[in-house]
């Protein structure tokens, strides 16, 4: 079938880039400028502070209000320590399955993306097709912002866009924010004959923690978002180190801290809540001690939630994909970035999310014919009529 020829061929040259998180992703960019170049592509690139990676903003059509953003980011995870029964960056079919490191996460849906542009492209168009391709999404979606901002106040309105994560062409319209990062706390050592001469780190972190499970029972009790596994927030400290010695008074004490937000919850209210606790409750007694001790919250990641948007849109795409009901999912995208930046928001792509980031990762083929199909109506519907 032609069009599942093409996309995995376009698949082919993308999964031959290695582009995992920790490099650049610049080469895998030229390819992409050079892919779309023959549809007349307006192009801008966001580039990190090193200027090793960057967002790539193509712009096919007229320069003006409306339209559709399709957007993927083009990180892949590593390989390393992992199970691969054939070359990760080569893509190879197996029956019914393409295989290769991205195939699912995704680079699929960048390849559909490539595939579906001529059709669209193949009419004037009234109303322009944006391709939005990030870098550092497998990093905590830390890449994508300068980009998403920068759709969202240029005024060009898209009508929406669809992120292209692995839904199996499902569409996705909610799913929880993320707020991650490490606390620090110093504490002063010495004999653990006189603690009350020095200031232990480690009964100091376990004050904060059982505040944690304070603002976890909370939670469980506070607002709900039904359809979503569970249907209420949650927060949980899931690694610890602290001292040295069973009779050392302990200096320090790290743990990791992560919290999933229903859509509509202040994430950032939460983090100030445990702030104020360490600031007002904990630390007070460990300067009385000497002042040099304390705690340091530091955020590592955020990740917006995703919350649906208005009914007829979310109906629109539905259609579309012949599809029922929107589906929710207890996994983070770039979707609730670009929301958040302004442009209504969804997550549909090809593949199952359970074979992300495995060994042999592989995508059905058929997977990626139906969501070119789906592409190219979309572009249909909100860039010709
Ligand atoms: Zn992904």
């Amino acid at each position: 079938m032609p069009i599942e020829h093409d996309v995995t061929r376009h698949l082919a040259d993308l999964v031959a880039f290695p582009t995992v998180s920790a490099v650049s992703n610049l080469a895998l960019l030229d390819h992409l400028e050079a892919a779309v170049a023959p549809f007349g592509a307006r192009i801008r690139r966001f580039p990190n502070a090193e200027g090793d990676k960057a967002s790539l903003l193509v712009s096919i059509g007229p320069e003006t209000k409306g339209g559709v953003v399709f957007s993927g980011h083009t990180d892949v995870v590593p390989t390393a320590g992992q199970a691969w029964t054939g070359d990760p960056w080569t893509l190879r079919r197996e029956g019914p399955r393409l295989i290769g490191r991205g195939a699912t996460d995704m680079k699929g849906f960048l390849a559909c993306c490539l595939s579906a542009l001529p059709e669209i492209a193949a009419r004037p168009l009234k109303r322009p097709v944006h391709l939005a391709f990030s870098y550092d999404e497998e990093v905590g979606c830390t890449g994508v912002g300068a980009m998403a901002d920068w759709v969202g106040a240029s005024g060009l309105a898209p009508r929406l866009a669809i992120i292209g994560e692995a839904t199996s062409l499902d569409l996705v319209s909610a799913h929880k924010g993320g707020l991650i990062g490490w606390a620090r706390v110093r504490g002063k050592p010495g004999h653990s004959s006189q603690p009350d001469r020095y200031v232990n780190a480690v009964m100091a972190a376990a004050e904060l923690v059982s505040e944690i499970n304070r603002i976890r029972a909370d939670m469980r009790n506070g607002p709900q978002f039904e359809g979503l596994d569970p249907p209420y927030s949650t927060i949980q400290v899931n690694q610890i180190k602290g001292g040295l010695h069973g009779n050392i008074v302990a200096e320090s004490c790290d743990f990791f801290w992560e919290m999933r937000i229903i859509p509509g919850e202040d994430d950032l209210a939460v983090l100030d809540r445990i702030r104020r606790y360490a600031s007002e409750v904990v630390e007070p007694a460990m300067k009385a001690v000497d002042p040099d001790c304390g705690i340091a919250i530091d955020v590592q990641a955020r990740i917006p939630g995703l919350k649906p948007e208005a009914d007829a849109l979310t109906r629109q795409v539905l259609d579309l994909l012949d599809r029922p009901a929107p589906r929710y999912v207890s996994y983070g995208t770039e979707a609730g970035i670009f929301q958040l930046a302004g442009t209504p928001s969804f997550v549909v792509g090809p593949g199952d999310i359970a074979d992300a980031h495995q060994p042999d990762e592989g995508i059905e083929i058929g997977q990626l014919g139906k969501c070119v199909v789906f592409l190219n109506r979309l572009g249909e519907s909100c860039c010709h009529d």
